[in-house]
């Protein structure tokens, strides 16, 4: 966690203990043999099995205190607690740390839903000036092929270019 905040082990206590969390290290987390055996019977390791509990319970008081689940970023239903995850509004790493612990930056969406880290350019479907990407349409500048160009866009630009520097000529008499 230091690591990812980029502070120290003692700015890290810190914040836990502004925002009231515990910080004692291996709060609710049983002994290495207990745990074994608490995994055996459960059939999965314990911190999947938490995580999934934890999931279960934030569904239920979220949706008894809402009515109603809804995603965040594609605005239907959250209809069971498998589809549930956590999300922030606004990124908050490298950004703020505030944002992080900011309970109203904190919102709910689909698991499928929420990618934070996806290639949103890559949903796209159209170039900004409303050409389709099709295969015929597109090539891409990095060998990732992670960014489109638009073929049609491209040639315009071409075009004015070489337009442009015909009237410059023109004008010179060249
Ligand atoms: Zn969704
Ligand atoms: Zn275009």
């Amino acid at each position: 966690m230091a690591e990812v905040l980029g502070i120290s082990q003692s700015g890290v206590r810190y914040q836990l203990k502004k925002y009231g969390l515990r910080t004692e290290r291996k709060a609710g987390r049983p002994s290495t043999k207990s745990l074994q055996t608490k995994e055996d019977f459960l059939g999965m390791p314990w911190g999947t099995a938490s995580n999934r509990l934890r999931r279960l319970l934030l569904f239920k008081y979220v949706k008894l205190a809402n009515g109603y689940l809804k995603c965040w970023d594609c605005g239907k239903e959250i209809e069971d607690a498998s589809q549930l995850s956590m999300q922030h509004k606004k990124p908050w790493l490298h950004e703020d740390l505030e944002l992080f612990w900011d309970l109203d930056n904190v919102t709910f969406s689909h698991r499928k839903c929420n990618k934070p880290d996806r290639n949103r350019n890559a949903e796209k479907t159209h170039c900004p000036a409303g050409h389709e990407y099709t295969p015929d349409n597109v090539r891409f500048n990095n060998k990732e092929k992670t960014h489109r160009i638009c073929k049609t866009c491209a040639r315009k630009k071409t075009r004015e270019r070489t337009r442009k520097a015909r009237a410059e000529n023109s004008k010179y008499g060249r």
